[in-house]
């Protein structure tokens, strides 16, 4: 029910006010003696206000504060007066008042204004809802565009990196292809293989992140054996390691507690999240030191945590690492583009988990997965919720 304000100094039109309006409205009248003085004091929320002459006289800034305040919703008032004192009110308490109704009041016009000022509040709340909604939407409208615009910036300039090599080394193979040794030559080759590679892989994160932003990644889930899921990532990553010179590898262990463990999870998703992390740990870990990646299943949830002995993070970095291209101040020149986290991030939150790190500068990095265990009933298979 609509809450209509009531100003009227004038005794038996107040009264008389008061009759009709109750029935159809809830009036409220200022009572103590200290409200009708000093408006200011009243705090109650209405929808309209009904207000003779007098009144406006004293309360017209008080009025004109309500209206100011609720702009640019329509906050309307009514002004009652007699035919004679139309004349005397100055402009100044014209601009105050929405519309006027002259004494003595028929109820049926007082009703059919009551209700055209109601109605135009109404209309104009509504209005501000949809121009608030609008706003919202321009708002992250834009916010998408400017992220979409820096990302194309980052990847052309992540990408004109291993290209303007990949330019270089391809001179250099048909420029001296008869001077370099041939071991010289297969090692040019292979660094522009691993350009060629790290490219590949840039567009295929920048892909991802795009189809999970625009809501187009398809989730199939299916039951793992996470152990052998695992293994398998754990041992590709041990074998790109005994290519590297012994004395900088970095060992990677794998601790099962829930050897016979199966989930329903997304196979490609999981494998990005483990691929990420496993490989941030031994990127930024020192060379003879360990990396462990610990898998643990409980009823309802699965964990998965990385930990290494590596550089660590800096604190004041700690708050802003799942940002899209956002790199500790201590990585100095391991490469890397600042995507794998928020990647991370995506497939984790896309399972409906959550993921956690502690990380000391100098000391090391743990970085902790929480998965739901999706529910699978015969005919439909949904991520499971908290
Ligand atoms: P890429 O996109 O190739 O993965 P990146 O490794 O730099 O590049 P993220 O994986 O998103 O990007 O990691 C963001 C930053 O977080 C890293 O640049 C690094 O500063 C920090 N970081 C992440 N994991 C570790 C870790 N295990 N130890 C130390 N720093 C880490
Ligand atoms: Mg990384």
């Amino acid at each position: 029910m609509s809450q209509i304000l009531l100003l009227v100094e004038q005794k038996e039109n107040r009264r008389l006010l008061l009759e009709w309006l109750a029935v159809n409205y809830v009036v409220l009248l200022p009572t103590s003696t200290n409200e009708i003085d000093d408006l200011s004091q009243f705090n109650q929320p209405f929808g309209m206000g009904i207000i003779d002459g007098l009144a406006l006289k004293r309360h017209w800034q008080w009025v004109a504060e309500k209206k100011q305040a609720e702009h640019p919703v329509t906050l309307p008032f009514l002004l009652i007066t007699s035919r004679s004192d139309v004349g005397m009110a100055t402009q100044f308490l014209w601009q105050t008042v929405d519309d006027l109704i002259l004494a003595p009041i028929e109820k049926i016009e007082l009703q059919a204004r009551v209700e055209i000022l109601l109605r135009s509040r109404q209309l104009s709340l509504t209005l501000k809802l949809s121009h608030d909604q609008l706003d919202r939407s321009l708002q992250t409208a834009q916010e998408l565009n400017e992220s979409k615009t820096s990302l194309l910036y980052m990847i052309s300039h992540d990408v004109r990196n291993p290209l303007n090599f990949i330019i270089g080394t391809t001179q250099l193979l048909s420029k001296y292809k008869l001077k370099l040794t041939e071991d010289k030559k297969q090692e040019l080759i292979d660094k522009t293989q691993a350009a060629a590679k790290g490219i590949d892989l840039l567009l295929d994160d920048v892909l991802l992140i795009n189809r999970v932003e625009s809501g187009k990644v398809a989730f199939c889930i299916i039951p793992l054996d996470l152990g052998s899921f695992c293994n398998q990532i754990v041992e590709e990553f041990q074998n790109s390691q005994k290519l590297k010179p012994e004395n900088s590898q970095v060992a990677l262990i794998f601790v099962n507690h829930s050897p016979s463990a199966t989930a329903c999870l997304e196979a490609s998703l999981l494998r990005r999240i483990l691929i990420n992390l496993v490989s941030n740990a031994i990127k930024y870990s020192l060379p003879n030191t360990q990396v462990t990646l610990e898998l643990k299943v409980t009823e309802t949830e699965v964990v998965f945590s990385v930990e290494d002995a590596g550089i660590g993070i800096p604190a004041e970095d700690q708050k802003r690492l799942f940002e899209f291209f956002y790199r500790a101040k201590n990585v100095t020149r391991i490469p890397g583009t600042g995507l794998g986290l928020s990647i991370v991030k995506k497939c984790v939150d896309l399972h409906g988990g959550d993921i956690t790190f502690t990380s000391t500068e100098g000391v090391g990095s743990k970085f902790t997965v929480t998965l739901p265990i999706a529910e699978v009933s015969s005919d439909r298979v949904s991520p499971a919720t908290h």
